[in-house]
């Protein structure tokens, strides 16, 4: 079969290889992708020989690019216009029982397919003259696109043993593309499971971010679920899988209610750190989880736990500790607000608190909290919903008139201190509390006037008179 290689690049590194009279392939997810119509910037070169070599004779040819040289690795690489391309010698592989690192060879194209982790990205296109286009699929993995089919190229007890991080990547591309993993292949997951954490907590979570990035991530952590890929690095997750049932009560199997709402914010929101918030807004429930007589399952301050328990998780699984993370602890602590605010009255004092408390994060936090609705009830999930239209204009209303979103104190401290000659003391964050809570409560706009006399008023009411 032969594929068209549209980019230009094709004809130039085509001719480079026949006057150095070599063989090189185009390899991997670019032919992958290219087969599946999905846009693709990396384009991998694998070369009979020296990769470098071939690497730096295409950058002169294209107008001196600059080209990056990795000698341990004997890789190449240069970006040319929006593409990154990348150049390597064939290699051949062998693993030892003994160590995860492999005995590295020259070889050749059928060599370096044999390498690679499924059929579909050992696909590679001839750049020769002799068949240039030909497209070389030594083990079906054209007809595993067309099925949607992840499969491992060898036998997968032995690809997964040499590399555990295939196990993850294998799930990855099940969610991404939402293929099936072929039986065997699943199974070859199942029983060597247990060798995933001979690999680095980064690479496991690079994997696992791009399953949580895929159209439906529930698909992907499933399948990590199921294979006992998950609770090696991820129990927390695990744990809220189950339901319990006392005097006849039971509670919601929160693994799949969060999988739910997961999936469910996936349609609204691309955003990696919202859709971590949705992963994590009831990881604390397992934890505070008790069967109280006469109320049933309760899970107070499971907001609280979950927000802490999003600290020791990110520290362990080696996520940024940074404003993501916060964000993500944020979004936890508050993801039950809306709703509550949706079920009682929808006062503008309970809105403004809202958007006080969640600031610039609002939206963000109405997108979550309309996704954790999933009731089964329809007269609920309606009147929710339309209580949360009613939230919705209220914070509008409310930020137009207030600006709460980003709260500065009208009045400053200096500015207590200066008015009544005080020194410093407890008194100067009452008065400023008690202004902030009277524009919360909407007994004063959000303005320094209204603000001002207020600080009068209420230091008037603790004794403090100016000098
Ligand atoms: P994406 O760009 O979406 O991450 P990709 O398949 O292009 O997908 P890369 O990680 O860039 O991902 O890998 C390029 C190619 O290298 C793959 O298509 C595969 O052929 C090979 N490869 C990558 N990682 C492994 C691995 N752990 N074991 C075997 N082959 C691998």
């Amino acid at each position: 079969m032969e594929l068209p290689l549209k980019h230009p690049i094709f004809k130039t590194l085509a001719t480079i290889v026949a006057e150095q009279n070599t063989e090189a392939y185009v390899i991997g997810g670019y032919v992958r992708d290219l087969l599946l119509g999905r846009p693709s910037q990396d384009i991998d070169i694998v070369v009979h020989g020296s990769g470098i070599g071939l690497a730096e004779a295409a950058a002169r040819r294209l107008g001196n690019l600059p080209v990056s040289v990795f000698k341990n690795f004997g890789t190449a690489m240069f970006r040319y216009k929006s593409m990154e391309i990348e150049f390597v010698g064939a290699r051949k592989e062998s693993y030892r029982a003994n160590s995860r690192k492999p005995i590295v060879e020259e070889g050749t194209i059928d060599d370096d397919q044999k390498r690679r982790d499924f059929t579909i990205n050992a696909l590679a296109i001839s750049l020769n003259k002799h068949d240039y286009g030909t497209l070389i699929d030594p083990f079906g993995g054209l007809q595993h696109l067309e099925q949607r089919i992840i499969k491992t190229p060898l036998e997968p007890g032995i690809t997964f043993s040499d590399d555990p991080l295939r196990m993850m990547r294998a799930i990855r591309f099940a969610s991404q593309l939402n293929f099936t993993i072929e039986r065997n292949t699943l199974r070859g997951i199942s029983e060597q499971a247990r060798r995933l954490p001979i690999v680095s907590q980064e690479r496991i979570m690079d994997e696992f971010n791009k399953i949580m990035l895929s159209p439906e991530p529930s698909r992907g952590i499933r399948l990590l679920e199921e294979t006992g890929l998950l609770e090696l690095f991820f129990p927390e997750l695990v744990a809220l899988k189950g339901v319990e049932t006392v005097n006849g009560v039971s509670h919601k199997d929160n693994f799949h209610h969060t999988l739910s709402v997961l999936d469910t914010l996936s349609l609204h929101s691309r955003d990696l750190w919202l859709r971590w918030a949705a992963l994590l807004h009831d990881i604390g429930k397992p934890v505070t989880k008790k069967y109280v007589k006469g109320q049933g399952w309760t899970f107070y301050g499971h907001n609280h736990v979950g927000e802490r328990m999003v600290a020791k998780i990110f520290n362990r699984l080696k996520l940024p500790q940074n404003e993501k993370m916060k964000y993500v602890q944020k979004l936890v602590n508050l993801h039950m607000r809306p709703i509550v605010l949706a079920e009682e009255a929808v006062t503008d004092s309970a809105v403004r608190r809202l958007l006080f408390d969640a600031g610039n994060d609002i939206d963000d936090l109405m997108t979550l909290a309309e996704a954790d609705i999933t009731s089964k009830n329809e007269e609920k999930v309606k009147r929710f919903l339309a209580n949360f239209k009613i939230v919705r204009r209220k914070l509008k209303e409310v930020e137009e008139k207030d600006s709460i979103r980003n709260f500065q104190p009208p009045v400053s401290g200096e500015e207590i201190i200066a008015t009544f000659h005080l020194p410093p003391c407890k008194a100067i964050g009452d008065i400023k509390n008690a202004i902030k809570e009277a524009i919360l409560d909407g007994i004063i706009g959000n303005n320094p006037e209204e603000a001002r006399a207020y600080m009068f008023k209420v230091a008037k009411e603790m004794g403090i008179h100016t000098p």
